[in-house]
């Protein structure tokens, strides 16, 4: 029995060694994709249900990797968040989004809001107030135009910071929403207090909001939550047409997911700009 616990020990950690070695490997090549900007952002529409247009868009990090292929952001932003490179890997993509709605705009597509994903330790940075403001003067893009995405986890740690970081963002004049929401244990008191604007619910809950009473009955009552705090309400994940009728018979604000679209590079979004404006 000692004998196959010894095996088992040394099984285990050399399995640690080897992901250990991806990790650094990984953490090596990304550093790299930033400063030869390897990376690329892709935007998915969100869809405004009652006017029936694109209201916006989410921009979401795709990296590829010269000899792996595509590393999902999943794997590679935990990484970013370990060691650091978050900082100017999040630097770069306020930016490039910022640049790629302003020049949007200044072809003449209407008017849509583009949000970011903020990761936890970029939002517990306290110069990020200052930064975004410098990056929204540089590239010349109204604030009204620009949106934060913050899980609602990170926004529940250390809520007297939060708070202030969060009337800090506000103070810009750029949009503030709560990503994943149902999935982490909003206080409502805070949910109240907090200088937001946007609830998006979490795909999970979009899944199998057809075929699961609870999980439609979640979603129906974040909706509602949403309504009588006055926060637009955004649905993520939403794939077939049976979910879209149920948020729209509910009232969701916005629905974001493959029915409409996936995810796309920046050219490809601009032809749907072109021709699918309309829902
Ligand atoms: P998220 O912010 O919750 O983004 C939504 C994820 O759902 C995206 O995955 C998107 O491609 C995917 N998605 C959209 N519609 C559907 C659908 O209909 N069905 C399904 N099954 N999935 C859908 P993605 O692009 O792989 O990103 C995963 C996560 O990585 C994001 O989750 C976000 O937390 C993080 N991430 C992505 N880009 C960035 C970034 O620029 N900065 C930071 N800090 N995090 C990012
Ligand atoms: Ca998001
Ligand atoms: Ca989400
Ligand atoms: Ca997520």
């Amino acid at each position: 029995a000692k004998k196959k616990g010894n095996d088992n020990i040394q099984f285990y950690t050399e399995d640690m060694h080897e992901s250990n070695l991806r990790r650094l490997s990984i953490e090596k090549d990304l550093r790299q994709a930033i400063e030869n900007v390897g990376l690329e952002l892709y935007y998915q529409p969100k869809v405004d249900l009652r006017r029936g247009c694109i209201a916006g868009m989410e921009a979401l990090l795709r990296w590829k990797h010269p000899v792996q292929g595509n590393i999902p952001p999943t794997v590679f932003i935990p990484i970013a968040e370990e060691s650091g490179l978050i900082h100017p890997l999040g630097e770069w993509v306020l930016q490039q989004a910022c640049i790629q709605n302003k020049a949007w705009q200044d072809v003449g597509y209407p008017k849509m809001r583009m949000a970011v994903n903020l990761s936890p330790h970029q939002f517990r940075q306290q110069d990020l107030p200052e930064r975004l403001a410098h990056i929204l003067r540089e590239t010349g893009l109204d604030p009204e135009w620009f949106e934060l995405e913050i899980t609602e986890s990170s926004l529940m740690e250390k809520t007297e910071e939060t708070m202030v970081m969060l009337r800090r963002l506000k103070a810009l004049g750029v949009h503030i929403s709560i990503d994943d929401f149902g999935t982490g244990y909003s206080s409502l008191n805070y949910l109240k207090q907090f200088p937001i604007d946007c609830v998006k619910i979490d795909k999970t809950f979009i899944n199998d909001i057809v075929e699961s009473q609870k999980d439609s009955k979640i979603a129906y009552a974040i909706i509602g939550l949403a309504k009588s705090l006055d926060l637009r309400v955004v649905a993520e994940g939403v794939e077939s047409v049976e979910q879209l009728s149920f948020l729209d018979k509910h009232h969701c604000d916005e629905i974001q997911g493959y029915y409409f679209s996936r995810p796309l590079p920046a050219a490809v979004f601009e032809s749907l700009l072109q021709d699918r404006l309309w829902f």
